[in-house]
């Protein structure tokens, strides 16, 4: 008789989503003319740029010609996606190796996938409030999971203290859902203490293309010693808007060795085995994102974003609101004025602003009492929405 695999039972029901949807629509069949401004879902609005475009195009044309024509593809990504990737790479002064570089069809499948290397005898810390996928992979897996407190104090983000005991832990920075940024003495820590420990680092770069503060880091690699505890996770849904074309790139260090067996091996195996690589079309678009002028456009889409989080966190200077990101990340998260609910605040804002966000509670037992907002939407919305917003508490 056919067993299921009973962590699925341990999962707890996400509302956060379906939820905020639900009181959206509610309140617009109660009023119609309301003009409700959405800045609760994290995905971009603006379509892929010029470069990718034509670079997908092109490779639709050759998949026409039998000369040309590609079949199943390396499964670790082709070699001029992964060389665009490692001079990317370069260009912030990490120095990789080729075969330490795997594109894969974004972060969040690798971010669950890679876990398939490691025993469910792991022990997993993960930050609280936190990007919900690393929580439900682990209890589908059984692993036993810590959290690390984010919170006003530590500016949400945490270090390690002499309680903390972890043989995965995750690191996501810039942060989902705080927008907040750790700079290299504090990743540091991190580094040394997995290095000390044997623990592992998965550290979630999504949003590193975000960081325009030369000083904070974009990849764990910048970090001295991160190569023998870190693997890195990026994406280029936010940076090159590829949530829907779905692209991204995994590193896994060749000096990562545990119990005698190297992880960039184990994680090879992994893919040759039940990976059979990106579609050549979306390779050759997402190295596109790499060329010159594809960096240029991706970076005017940044840019734009960035100027929204600009009028956001203004707009909560002049409140003065506590707030974490905005500068370097497209999220801002802030405080509810009179240490409101979030669920509370979030009715407030939808019923008097128009405005629909993300309460904080949604993204784990520290996020109560703060919100998210995203600077995803269009300028004209974005300032129209901090008006409103104002309006509402000054
Ligand atoms: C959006 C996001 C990703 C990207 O996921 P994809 O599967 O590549 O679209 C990864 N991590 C975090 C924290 C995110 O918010």
């Amino acid at each position: 008789m056919l067993k299921i695999n009973k962590n699925y039972n341990n999962l707890a029901e996400s509302y956060l989503f379906s939820t905020v949807g639900k009181k959206i629509t509610e309140y617009s069949a109660k009023n119609p003319d309301a003009k409700i401004i959405r800045m609760g879902i994290g995905d971009v609005t603006k379509p892929l740029c010029g470069a990718v475009i034509d670079s997908m195009h092109k490779a639709v044309d050759q998949m026409a010609d039998s000369a040309t024509f590609k079949g199943y593809g390396p499964e670790q990504g082709y070699g001029f996606v992964r060389g665009a990737v490692k001079n990317y790479y370069g260009s912030f002064g990490v120095s990789l190796a080729d075969n330490e570089i795997f594109i894969s069809d974004g972060a969040k499948s690798d971010v669950a996938n890679i876990l398939d290397i490691f025993s469910t005898d792991n022990t997993v810390l993960v930050p609280d409030p936190v990007y919900p996928v690393y929580v439900d992979t682990n209890v589908m897996a059984g692993r036993k999971i810590v959290y690390a407190d984010a919170n006003e104090e530590n500016g949400f983000l945490p270090l390690p203290d002499e309680n903390t005991n972890a043989d995965i832990i995750y690191i996501c920075s810039p942060n989902n859902p705080t927008g907040a940024v750790y700079n290299k003495e504090q990743l540091k820590k991190w580094v040394d203490f997995a290095n000390a420990n044997k623990s592992l680092i998965l550290f979630d770069a999504a949003y590193e293309a975000f960081v325009s503060d030369e000083n904070l880091p974009r990849s764990i690699f910048e970090i001295e010693g991160a190569k023998t505890c870190a693997i890195e996770i990026c994406s280029l849904s936010k940076t090159a808007g590829f949530t829907g074309t779905r692209c991204g790139y995994t590193v896994v260090p060749n000096d990562l060795v545990f119990e005698d067996t190297s992880l960039n091996k184990l994680w090879l195996r992994r893919q040759t085995t039940k990976f059979n690589g990106v579609a050549y079309i979306i390779q050759s678009g997402a190295a596109a994102v790499f060329s010159e002028e594809g960096q240029k456009q991706v970076r005017e889409a940044i840019e734009y974003y960035k100027r929204n989080a600009a009028v956001m966190t203004a707009a909560f200077d002049e409140m003065g609101i506590w707030y974490t990101g905005g500068k370097n990340s497209p999220y801002i998260w802030f405080k509810c004025p009179n240490n409101m609910y979030s669920w509370d605040f979030f009715d407030l804002l939808l019923e008097k602003a128009n405005v629909a966000g993300t309460p904080g509670a949604g993204f784990g037992k520290n996020g109560e009492n703060f919100f998210r907002l995203t600077a995803f939407g269009n300028y004209e919305n974005t300032v129209e929405a901090m008006n409103r917003i104002k309006n509402m508490i000054l």
